[in-house]
Parts: structure tokens; sequence; C-alpha cells
């Protein structure tokens, strides 16, 4: 009796898991878990994966970007998309602010140097 319930509760925690994985309504596994046990199981990994949930999730996690030739998803660190091999231009707004700003500083210091310098001569 007690390994039914185990197994049970292992059923659930892993169709909810499996479901997530898959970008299906974890809702909705919990429920057919709940009612078959491990047939639940059976069932998140037998319904069509919800690539379109994915997709979003992949691209809202900011781990991802979609590559402006096809329209693949590919990893955010990519200079080549793997799919049409294209060259991928990176656009700044991944860059941190603050690297900028020190930069700008350090050109800033540089030229206050040279004048000096000039007008010293
Ligand atoms: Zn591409």
């Amino acid at each position: 009796m007690f390994i039914w319930l185990v197994i049970w509760i292992l059923s659930i925690v892993i169709a909810t898991r499996v479901a997530a994985n898959r970008g299906n309504s974890e809702g909705w596994a919990f429920f057919w878990a709940v009612l078959f046990g491990p047939l639940g199981v059976v069932i998140a990994l037998v319904l069509p994966r919800n690539e379109r949930k994915l997709e979003d999730e992949a691209l809202s996690s900011g781990e991802y970007k979609k590559c402006p030739h096809c329209a693949e998803i590919i990893k955010s660190e990519a200079l080549v998309c793997r799919y049409c091999g294209r060259e991928l231009t990176m656009p700044d707004v991944t860059q941190p602010h603050t690297g900028s700003v020190f930069k700008s500083d350090e050109v800033a210091l540089e030229q206050k140097a040279s004048k000096h310098i000039s007008f010293r001569d």
C-alpha cells in the first residue's frame, strides 16, 4: 500500500517536470498523474512538445535570440548562426552599460592629459 503512494507521488512529480520541460501545462500533467499515476508520466511524454511556448521561454530568459536571417532560435553569444551559417552582428545592448562609460572616461582623461602637455609646450 505504502509503495503505491510513493509511486503515485513520484509519478506526479515526474509528470509535472516532464510537462514543464516540454512546454506543456503542468496543471494538466498533475491532474493526469493524480488520476492515472505512472500512466500520467506516459501521457506527459506522449503529448507533443509546445514549441511556441518553449521558444518564448528561451527568448525571454535572455540566453537565446532569434536569427535575423532564418528566424531560428540560437544562443545569445553566437556570432554565426548554426542553422543558416550567416554571420550575426552583435548589438551593443548585450554589453553592460558601465563598460562603455568607463571607456569614455578613459578617453576623456587621455584627452585632458594630451591637452595639458600641449599647453605646457
Ligand atoms: Zn540563421
